[in-house]
């Protein structure tokens, strides 16, 4: 009787550590290693003011955010996966009020593209890893890049140099 109630109770755990693996491996990245989640998961893990920008586009306001004049050594990583997405040695006072970078932190971190909302044609800046939207992209930086990465304080977080 005590052997049977030990397999049974095995091969439970057995299904139920294989559903938590196949939910987790779908809820946070498929084989590229994007990661994809419905607007509904994002709502309910990202804080409201993150969530509208990320998913929906929305810009802070200029000088009322977090990192346009910070001057702390790192990475910034994105609020909503973590990817590391810009560095403090490639931030730049650009006087916008806004983070600015003269260059991402590698060749794959950003995505751009075109957009065409509120009547002006701007490049639109998303993480490459879960899509979430950063800010755009201008061509009035400094150099040797010549670029203005203009980034959303709270599609960011800031991971010190250890
Ligand atoms: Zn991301």
């Amino acid at each position: 009787m005590q052997t049977l109630f030990f397999k049974i109770s095995f091969i439970l755990l057995l299904i139920l550590s294989s559903c938590t693996q196949s939910q987790s491996q779908m809820n946070t990245s498929n084989k590229s290693g994007k990661v994809q989640k419905s607007n509904e998961e994002w709502k309910a893990e990202l804080p409201e003011n993150v969530y509208k920008i990320t998913r929906e586009g929305a810009t802070e306001p200029a000088f009322h955010n977090a990192f346009w004049n910070y001057t702390g050594e790192g990475n910034y990583v994105c609020y909503a996966c973590g990817q590391i997405l810009f560095s403090s040695a490639n931030k730049f006072k650009s006087g916008s009020g806004w983070p600015s970078f003269y260059m991402a932190f590698n060749d794959s971190a950003v995505l751009e593209q075109k957009d065409t909302s509120f009547g002006m044609i701007r490049t639109e800046i998303l993480c490459s890893r879960c899509n979430a939207h950063l800010g755009h992209l201008f061509h009035d930086g400094p150099p040797p890049s010549g670029l203005r990465y203009c980034i959303n304080s709270a599609s960011l977080k800031f991971k010190p140099q250890k």
